[in-house]
């Protein structure tokens, strides 16, 4: 617990991730997670991912942008990426940030180049708004929600994230199941307190559990992002009980994470999203994951010290 807060901390210290992106070890870390630091490396590992039966979801790897001309080449990269995935044929959707079109900056800058780059999805790809800690919880949903009701073709064209880890989250499921939206839920990846999120993880899993039911139920195609076998299970069996179909939802899991589960999943017939991150931004992003399972890093310090 002591080194995934510690994990979490770090995540957010500029200083160490300046000197982590000059260090070779900490690249090598990285790369396990994001599939290339450039647009044209991802082509290969987003095939590869289509050819096992998996689709994909890209994530160009950017948060917390204060500068606007950042912002600026961030949209200017999604608008590229869309023209990619189109040009290659790749199964695969999209994941944003609003931190990284210009929350911290103006959320109206955020709202507007949200809006651009839904409209230049349609009519065949999906973005989804990833969700950041809770300082930007409302912030988001409330972006989200103006951009959604402009137009009642962005309802299969944009989706967003919930974390069960939140007490709010399930008037926020009942509000999205509402309006049709899309969903992924996933568990939380931020440090909160336990004034406002659970902090024991079976009550983060207990919470997870009766909003994913709410979503298979009720919502319109969720995505169940998570790795941990007893939800993938519980997932099963209640669409099985319920005669919900498989094309009725999809599970989604993180790049270079439980492959082989991944995998299994594929063959058994259930639609699989990857995350798929990449750019060269990647040192938050890693350390959320090395956090979830700090004996990722054990692993990677004792590998680089065989070597
Ligand atoms: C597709 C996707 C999108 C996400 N989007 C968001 C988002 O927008 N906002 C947000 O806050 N969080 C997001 N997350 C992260 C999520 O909130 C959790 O932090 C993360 O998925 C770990 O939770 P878990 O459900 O896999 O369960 P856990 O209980 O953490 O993990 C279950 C098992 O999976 C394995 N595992 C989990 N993580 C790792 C890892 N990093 N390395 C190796 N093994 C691991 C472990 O063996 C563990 O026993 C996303 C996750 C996924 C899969």
């Amino acid at each position: 617990m002591l080194t995934r807060t510690l994990l979490l901390q770090m995540a957010q210290n500029r200083g160490l991730e300046t000197f982590a992106r000059k260090n070779s070890l900490a690249a090598r870390i990285a790369r396990r997670f994001i599939a290339g630091e450039t647009l044209e490396e991802i082509v290969e590992p987003v095939r590869a991912l289509n050819q096992a039966g998996m689709t994909a979801t890209l994530d160009y790897l950017g948060e917390s942008i204060t500068s606007t001309k950042e912002v600026e080449q961030v949209v200017t990269t999604y608008f590229n990426l869309m023209s990619l995935i189109r040009r290659e044929r790749l199964k695969a959707s999209i994941s944003l940030k609003l931190t990284s079109l210009g929350l911290d900056i103006d959320p109206d800058l955020a709202q507007r180049n949200l809006e651009t780059l839904v409209e230049a999805a349609l009519p065949d790809l999906f973005i989804r708004i990833d969700m950041e800690g809770s300082a930007y919880t409302q912030k988001t949903l409330d972006i989200f929600y103006t951009t959604f009701k402009k137009r009642p073709e962005y309802q299969n064209h944009l989706g967003v994230v919930i974390q069960a880890y939140l007490y709010r989250s399930e008037a926020d499921i009942e509000e999205l199941i509402r309006l049709k939206a899309r969903v992924r839920l996933c568990k939380g990846a931020y440090k909160e307190p336990p004034s406002i999120a659970f902090q024991k993880p079976d009550d983060i899993r207990a919470n997870y559990l009766k909003l994913m039911q709410r979503l298979l139920l009720e919502g319109n195609y969720p995505a169940l992002a998570t790795h941990d076998l007893q939800l993938i299970n519980a997932a099963k069996l209640f669409v099985k009980e319920h005669n919900i179909s498989k094309d009725r939802f999809e599970f989604q899991m993180l790049y270079g994470v439980r492959r082989p589960l991944q995998l299994q999943i594929a063959k058994e017939g259930y639609n699989i999203r990857i995350y798929t991150p990449f750019g060269d931004h990647w040192y938050p992003y890693t350390m959320r994951r090395l956090a979830e399972r700090p004996a990722n890093l054990w692993f990677a310090l004792q590998s680089f010290l065989r070597k």
